[in-house]
């Protein structure tokens, strides 16, 4: 939503086009798509860095603006990019759904753009909600009204649920679970009565796990409930345990065979999303990674139709065997050990099970 607010403050509208990472999620091309204007996608390097030499290329009279991603919480080089848009009179608008914190070329995540948007679900524990802002532009001539007081409670008993599975609200887990447990039975049993029922969600499909752009969503905010929870969230300690939980992450997965980390260090301004690793033979490990319940994430699993080798062969590689293992700060130590010895072990076997074959396919 706050992508399409930003976009059609830069103007963009049919016959438009915009410049986008052919690595991508949907939730950044459907607003481009929602709009009327054309997504045109650009390269990017090996360090997940835009490939300006690229960009400069598909440049035409009728881009409109920019899209940067700042990946897994690593800046861009947003200097040269800033310097970049402005030459070429292209808006610049900053995604940093993977960067709350941090800083970028010594500034907070940002500023440099015309815009920028921000994910809170990402970082902090609510059901919806989600950033737009700006340095160089108002932005408070945007509408923006409440979804009301259902909307309220679905934040709330879905935050809540979330919290009792993870056995956060002690000593309340047991009998919250049993209280939504009798919910989904009356629904289940209102459903037998009335067959045909069906009603609108009371939430953003992207708030479900989706990505799909639903313009009845752009002008609502932020739930009650979700501006309640981040008023208590503790930012200095999500910051510390996220850099934390990174730091063993790699201290586990600097040599192993099978995985490559996709950035080695941890800078002192970057506050990551995810741990981000490249594995060598994801037919083989990513469906036992998954099998065994490890939590991974996989960004741009599924690129927008017609993003292929030509458009961008780092994209099409990276779409199929960079995945993303978990820091988030509520990890215990535990956890996380488990997930980086898990990974380790079955990783390993199948680089071996892979190397056999092919020694074998050789002699
Ligand atoms: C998740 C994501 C978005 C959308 O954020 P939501 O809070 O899920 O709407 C946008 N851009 C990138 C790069 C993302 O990973």
């Amino acid at each position: 939503m706050a992508i399409a607010v930003a976009l059609r403050k830069l103007g963009v509208g049919a016959g438009h086009e915009v410049l986008l990472p052919a690595y991508h999620c949907g939730a950044m091309v459907e607003p481009v798509v929602a709009l009327g204007a054309a997504p045109i996608f650009y390269r990017i390097k090996q360090t997940t860095e835009v490939d300006l030499v690229d960009v400069a290329a598909r440049l035409s009279p009728s881009t409109k603006a920019m899209i940067v991603t700042h990946y897994f919480g690593f800046p861009q080089p947003i200097s040269l990019i800033r310097s970049f848009s402005s030459a070429n009179n292209i808006g610049l608008l900053e995604d940093c759904a993977h960067m709350f914190f941090g800083r970028v070329a010594g500034h907070p995540p940002g500023t440099h753009g015309d815009f920028a948007i921000a994910s809170a679900m990402k970082f902090f524990p609510v059901y919806d909600g989600g950033y737009l802002l700006s340095t160089k532009h108002s932005v408070r001539d945007v509408p923006i009204r409440s979804a009301g007081v259902l909307f309220d409670f679905k934040a709330l008993t879905s935050s809540l649920e979330h919290a009792a599975r993870h056995r956060r609200l002690w000593p309340l887990n047991y009998p919250l679970l049993l209280a939504l447990k009798a919910k989904d039975w009356l629904w289940a049993l209102s459903k037998q009565a009335r067959p045909s029922i069906t009603i609108r969600p009371l939430g953003p499909s992207s708030s479900d796990g989706g990505y799909s752009f639903d313009s009845r969503w752009i002008d609502v905010g932020m739930s009650r409930t979700s501006r309640g929870i981040l008023r208590f969230a503790d930012s200095a300690r999500i910051v510390r345990k996220r850099r934390e939980n990174y730091e063993l992450a790699l201290q586990y997965l600097r040599d192993v065979p099978g995985l490559t980390p996709l950035f080695s260090t941890l800078p002192a301004d970057v506050v990551p999303h995810v741990f981000p690793i490249l594995l060598d033979t994801p037919n083989e490990s990513l469906p036992a990674l998954k099998s065994a319940g490890i939590p991974l994430l996989h960004f741009a699993e599924y690129l927008w139709p017609g993003v292929d080798e030509r458009a961008c062969p780092i994209s099409i590689d990276y779409s199929r065997r960079l995945v993303q293992l978990p820091c988030h700060q509520d990890l215990s130590r535990k956890d996380l050990e488990w997930i980086l010895t898990t990974t380790i072990e079955i990783v390993g076997q199948s680089h071996s099970k892979n190397a056999e074959r092919h020694s074998g396919g050789n002699s």
